[in-house]
């Protein structure tokens, strides 16, 4: 049924006006009109308006009487006349005809004038039925036998017949076996010409015109509207007289079949349109109400249409957004080349999505998720873009957040191990290729649980803090503080040039961690220990130097805590001997195995004894005579040193005490001291008990600590010790002065009256002539260094001479002292020389 127009104006069907004529005229002449035209009913008017119809059908009511075709027609009408106004549409009118069971229909204008009149033969044939009369044959119709009258019957018998029968013509047989037809149409004919008397056979149509049954329904109404026919015979497969087909038929036929598409067509369409209607409040709801911002815009990018989430996402009104561009929303952020490639994916794919930063009208940018698609319509022209965005600004920090928690820790926000693993990865691999060198230091606070169990957790967690802070900027930017959990912590330290800085920089840790923390009204003290590997030397895998850094660490702890350890593979393998060592130093002291050699220092000018050097001895009974750098370190560890200490200096004091009862004037004895052991409480008091039992003066005694420990110790006790040492008359020296870092701004605070120049300086001095340049370095510095004492009063020692040109440089530069092999070697006491014989041959 596609081809019905059913929005088609019944006006437009009309070929003409309507036969009409006056309620006066006689049905004779009406009948005439129609008959001579070939119309099938006639208008009746008064004063131009139609006041009744007569049709074809109609005039089968004309009786015998002759007379009654010359009443007027107004009698003979039927009315009132069905009337519709020329704008009906065509599928309005039919299924009104349909309704109503009538065939004829005057068609008036606006005011109520006939236009004309429209059958239903004008509705169904003029809507390309063609393809249903192609379809169907003429035998399908299944036309009935006509009624068959004897030609010889009298016309008003067959006229009250197909009256009384409801029949449009009949078939009327003759004699000879042939067939005529007799129609409304002849009946109307017949009263036109007043000949409606006389036999049905002579005023038949003979012959009757046929069809065969097989021929398409279209050719049998080509036939009929061709020849003006309403009727036309149909012959059987047999070749006889079949049926009779009239026009009404097959219009009755198709017109159910039509007005049953025509129904179902409508239906589908009013329900096509309720769905389309309900799709597109539907589609209005879900815009109008996600969550997600809609923008439509033409293909200029003209904003025309925006939801409420579009004003709530972009802070623009509708009212503010339409008719704009839409890269009002433009924030810069991305160049020209993303939005060329925007553009060059819609045009060929018709879409584009992926993330965009945009601008929100107070001017805040955000990131949103944007899929753009190409609106086109039906032939496939685009036509307009369709916007739709979520802002993801918070789901990008959320994300980031993510990332920032799993790798950092929450407390402190330094990095976590995580992150640190992967960070020190990165700095090996820059290091490799750099030659350079990477410190991985693993730092553990020292008691720190006990601050847990005894001030609560609450002032743990913020001394955490603080150390991290501290930590954070006791380093460069570009190194790595990071937090394992608990109380450890670990650096990374890139670019090492030399070594020393390592040693520096843990120094400085220990310092800065060390510092006092005001925590509320608490006032704390947190030392660390720290554990130090290096790359390459110790190890090339991040795993590998994490651990020997907590290896080393855990020897920084042994060794006395708030201090650092670097890890070295000989340290590591000589563990197990330290340990047994240590557990035999215990025994030591008691057995009786510690002694003391003695070691003159003499006057470089003039060769008098003026100082003798107390060093510590293990007589063990399988390995001999031990020197004190192999248990002095053991015992420092264990804390053996403070008993051992006090039974060098008791005995050191005694012997000396012994000289000089002897007569032996040695000049001062002096004792080494290691920092453990003189940052111990008791110690001031120690000295003075054994310089009080023992009866040797107190200016009679030198005491010896290393450039560290006087450095170092910058807290306070150490200076306040050396001061209440120094106010005793005890004399003070630095030993193995020039390793260390120390100034001689520091040391002019400190009451130290001597320098011991460490015995390395002197070994280059007289070197081969490979060594040159080292020599004339190292002779400069020692010049230096004995120029600059004697500036401040404090007497030069220079340790470890052994060769007589290194006395005669020390002589040639005026250095105060000597102390070497070359002068004596450390001895028993029995064995000290009373006098330099050896320089004096010298
Ligand atoms: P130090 O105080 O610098 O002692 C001087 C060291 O240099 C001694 O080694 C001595 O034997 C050595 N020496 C002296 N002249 C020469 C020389 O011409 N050439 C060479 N190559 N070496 C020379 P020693 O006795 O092995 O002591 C080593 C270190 O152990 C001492 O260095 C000192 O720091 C420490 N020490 C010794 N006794 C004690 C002690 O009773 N207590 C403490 N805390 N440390 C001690
Ligand atoms: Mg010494
Ligand atoms: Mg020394």
């Amino acid at each position: 049924m596609q081809h019905l127009t059913l929005d088609l104006e019944i006006g437009q069907l009309l070929s003409g006006p309507p036969l009409a004529c006056g309620p006066d005229v006689p049905v004779r002449e009406a009948a005439r009109m129609m008959s001579e035209r070939r119309y099938s009913a006639i208008v009746i008017t008064e004063m131009g308006r139609p006041i009744g119809i007569w049709t074809e059908h109609d005039a089968l009511a004309l009786g015998e009487d002759a007379a009654a075709l010359s009443l007027p027609i107004r009698h003979a009408m039927s009315h009132p006349v069905r009337a519709l106004p020329a704008s009906t549409r065509l599928r309005d009118a039919a299924l009104r005809f349909k309704r109503e069971g009538i065939r004829h229909c005057l068609v008036v204008d606006g005011s109520g004038r006939s236009l004309g009149i429209v059958t239903q033969t004008d509705l169904v044939m003029n809507q390309g039925l063609e393809c249903f009369l192609r379809l169907k044959t003429v035998g399908s119709v299944n036309a009935a036998m006509p009624l068959v009258i004897d030609a010889r019957t009298p016309m008003h018998d067959a006229m009250q017949r197909m009256r009384a029968r409801r029949l449009s013509a009949l078939v009327v047989i003759y004699p000879e076996g042939d067939y005529g037809i007799v129609t409304e149409r002849d009946v109307v004919r017949l009263a036109a010409s007043g000949a409606l008397d006389g036999t049905v056979g002579a005023r038949a149509s003979r012959p009757l015109r046929s069809l065969s049954h097989s021929q398409s329904l279209y050719a049998a109404r080509q036939y009929l509207v061709e020849h003006r026919m309403r009727h036309v015979g149909v012959i059987g497969e047999d070749g006889s007289l079949a049926g009779l087909l009239d026009l009404s038929h097959i219009l009755h036929d198709i017109e159910d079949e039509f007005v049953r598409e025509l129904q179902t067509a409508l239906r589908e369409r009013d329900d096509a349109l309720l769905a389309s209607r309900a799709n597109l409040r539907l589609a209005d709801q879900v815009v109008e109400s996600t969550l997600d911002g809609v923008m439509i815009t033409d293909l200029d990018g003209t904003i025309e249409r925006v939801n409420p989430a579009f004003t709530r996402l972009t802070g623009y009104t509708e009212q503010e957004a339409l008719g704009r561009n839409a890269n009002l929303l433009n924030s810069g952020r991305q160049g020209p080349a993303f939005y060329s490639a925007l553009w060059r994916s819609l045009r060929q794919d018709g879409h584009w999505k992926g993330e965009i930063w945009n601008r929100r009208k107070d001017g805040a940018i955000y990131l949103e998720y944007l899929t753009i698609s190409s609106i086109c319509d039906p032939s496939g022209r685009c036509t307009h873009y369709a916007a739709i965005f979520a802002d993801i600004t918070q789901r990008r920090q959320n994300e980031e957040r993510l990332s920032y928690l799993a790798t950092h820790d929450a407390l402190t926000g330094l990095p976590n191990r995580a992150l640190f693993t992967e960070r020190l990865s990165l700095s090996l691999a820059r290091a490799r290729r750099s030659g350079k060198r990477v410190a991985v230091m693993f730092l553990d606070l020292d008691r720190f649980k006990l601050i847990n169990d005894t001030m609560g957790h609450g002032v743990g967690d913020e001394a955490l803090t603080v150390i991290a802070t501290r930590l954070r900027e006791a380093v460069r930017d570009t190194d790595t503080v990071a937090r394992l959990g608990g109380d450890e912590f670990t650096l990374l330290i890139e670019d090492i040039e030399d070594i020393r800085h390592v040693g520096q920089i843990a120094q400085g840790l220990l310092a800065c961690v060390g510092a006092a923390m005001h925590i509320g009204e608490q006032l704390l003290f947190v030392t660390p220990s720290i554990g130090i590997s290096m790359y390459p030397d110790d190890a090339h895998d991040p795993r590998q130097l994490l651990m020997q850094a907590d290896r080393a660490m855990y020897e920084a702890k042994d060794a006395g805590k708030n201090n650092f350890r670097f890890f070295a593979a000989p340290m590591t393998s000589s563990a197990m001997e330290r340990i047994v060592l240590e557990s035999e130093l215990h025994h030591a002291l008691e057995a009786g195995e510690i002694v003391l050699h003695y070691q003159p220092e003499f006057d470089v000018a003039s060769g008098a004894l003026l100082n003798i050097e107390a060093l510590v001895r293990w007589q063990h009974p399988r390995r001999g005579l031990v020197p004190p750098d192999q248990f002095i370190p053991i015992a420092e560890e264990s804390s053996l040193i403070v008993p051992l200490g006090a039974w060098v200096l008791r005995e050191a004091c005694r012997q000396a005490r012994e000289w000089l009862d002897e007569g032996f004037d040695f000049g001062r004895i002096s004792v080494n001291l290691s920092a453990r052991q003189c940052m111990h409480d008791g110690f001031l008091h120690q000295v003075t008990t054994i310089l009080s039992e023992t009866g040797l003066p107190a200016t009679r005694l030198q005491l010896e600590l290393v450039e560290s420990m006087a450095m170092t110790s910058g807290r306070g006790g150490i200076e306040a010790l050396l001061q209440e040492l120094a106010a005793r008359g005890i004399s003070l020296a630095i030993d193995d002065f020039g390793t260390g870092y120390s100034s001689f701004k520091y040391l002019q605070s400190l009451p130290v009256d001597t320098l011991k120049l460490d015995r390395s300086f002197l070994a280059d001095v007289a070197a081969p002539p490979r060594l040159m340049q080292n020599a004339a370095r190292d002779r400069s510095i020692v010049r230096a260094i004995v120029a600059m004492a004697r500036s401040l009063g404090v007497t030069v020692v220079a340790e470890g001479v052994e060769t007589p040109r290194q006395l005669e440089f020390l002589r040639e530069i005026g250095c105060d002292r000597a102390q070497g092999f070359l002068l004596a070697r450390p001895a028993p006491p029995e064995l000290m020389p009373r006098a330099l014989e050896v320089c004096e041959a010298g």
